[in-house]
């Protein structure tokens, strides 16, 4: 079955009454015949629900979705793409333990990395997630590789099969946020990436009406107890240790689950994955073209034949796609808010991954907090606009874009650089 076929016929279980889309279970609990029955349920060895903090059939669908479409054995969803995160590493990571990561990370997840210091939990942030570097800050206290498979904003792309190489060959699992790309142009566990994270808020749910996150374990890491001694309890579940704590554990005890109705709003989301990413990757790279000819001001896009990545969104990406996101830099932080103000049809909003499209100055929202270091290593200006891309007629975003190139060209300096 091919990607699009699969979004709709993924072999998912088939709804008792013939529902064609997952019903909103909107309930807490599920009530058992007997004491017996829930008894069974509880402890995992009847199929069933009791409580939906623990499981939903909503919730189940969803996750089951999420499982086939990145080819892994169990996805848990969550109640955000930081909840998410911070499941993932908490399942894995104890006090004393270190985590490479890169420094261009999320701005909500580089915060959650300075959040766990107060665990005793230390991240060493690289200029950028390569094998080399990876191996090079490797020490025996390593228990994750954290990285972003196309950094937001920085936009630089990870090499996840030589950077999955080095972290297995130090028995560290490499952890990706997909969220950039989504199953429909990449799915890292194939790659040798061993669990994956979303931000489903964003391509995922695809229409901006639901903050969520998913947890995608590939199953395939072989965990070693004693390096990892926070999965010791699940050594029976071998290679499943990950998940098994997930949901038993970590996951169910931080009470991280997704609502019922957020979940169906990302399987209807999910449907369209595919056609949506192919016509937000098509806009981002026609007006990428269209603004990278343009006097004042500089464009980067990870699919421009000129970009450094380019060979890697070649060999990696399906269809060769960059992304939907791209970045801009007007010269000054004037003209960058002159820019981004005389745009008609974006909307001026802190989200990517929406079918409209989004704009906003980083440095002086998501990273207005980081300081100037933290800024740099993240590739955020002063000058820098982010573009989420949307599915609008390309002749309407790019006319948009360039008239507002142009205002602001007119309107008096000129690009520094
Ligand atoms: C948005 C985002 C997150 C956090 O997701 P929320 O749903 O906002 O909590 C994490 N990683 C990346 C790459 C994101 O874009």
């Amino acid at each position: 079955m091919r990607f699009n076929t699969k979004l709709l016929h993924g072999g998912f279980p088939a709804d008792a009454h013939g529902a064609t889309v997952p019903p909103i279970y909107q309930v807490s609990a599920f009530a058992h015949t007997s004491a017996e029955k829930l008894e069974k349920v509880f402890a995992n060895k009847a199929p069933g629900f009791a409580y939906t903090r623990i499981s939903n059939p909503t919730v189940a669908a969803f996750e089951k979705r999420m499982a086939a479409l990145e080819g892994g054995v169990d996805a848990i969803s969550c109640a955000s793409g930081m909840a998410a995160v911070s499941m993932a590493l908490l399942c894995m990571l104890q006090s004393g333990d270190e985590i490479i990561a890169g420094s261009g990370l999320f701005g909500g997840t580089l915060d959650l990395l300075d959040d766990l210091a107060a665990f005793g939990i230390r991240a060493v942030f690289l200029p950028e997630v390569t094998a080399e570097n990876v191996a090079a800050a490797v020490t025996p206290s390593t228990k994750a590789v954290f990285a972003e498979l196309i950094g937001n904003p920085k936009l630089d792309v990870v090499d996840i099969k030589a950077v999955a190489e080095v972290a297995g060959a130090h028995r560290i699992p490499l952890v990706i946020d997909s969220t950039t790309a989504t199953p429909a142009l990449v799915r890292p566990l194939a790659f040798g990436a061993h669990i994956v994270v979303h931000a489903s808020s964003k391509y995922i749910n695809g229409s901006g009406n639901a903050i969520s996150g998913v947890i995608v374990d590939g199953g395939g890491f072989p965990w070693d107890f004693d390096k990892h001694p926070a999965l010791a309890k699940y050594r029976q579940f071998g290679k499943l240790a990950f998940a098994a704590r997930l949901r038993q554990d970590i996951w169910r005890n931080f009470g991280a689950c997704l609502a019922p109705q957020s979940a169906y709003l990302n399987c209807i989301g999910l449907e369209t994955l595919g056609l949506r990413m192919e016509r937000l990757c098509q806009n981002a790279a026609m007006l990428a073209e269209a603004l990278v000819a343009q006097p004042g001001i500089t464009v980067n896009y990870p699919g421009l034949a000129a970009n450094a990545y380019r060979p890697l969104i070649g060999s990696q990406m399906e269809n060769g796609h960059g992304g939907a996101i791209l970045t801009i830099r007007a010269g000054t932080k004037e003209r960058a808010f002159a820019l981004i103000n005389a745009l008609r049809y974006a909307h001026i909003a802190t989200n990517i991954g929406d079918v409209r499209t989004l704009v906003i100055h980083p440095g002086s929202t998501i990273y207005a907090a980081a300081g100037e270091q933290r800024k740099r290593a993240a590739g955020v200006y002063d000058d820098l606009i982010r573009v989420s891309v949307g599915i609008e007629d390309i002749r309407d975003l790019r006319e948009d874009f360039l008239a507002a190139v142009k205002k602001i060209n007119e309107g008096g300096e000129q690009h520094g650089s």
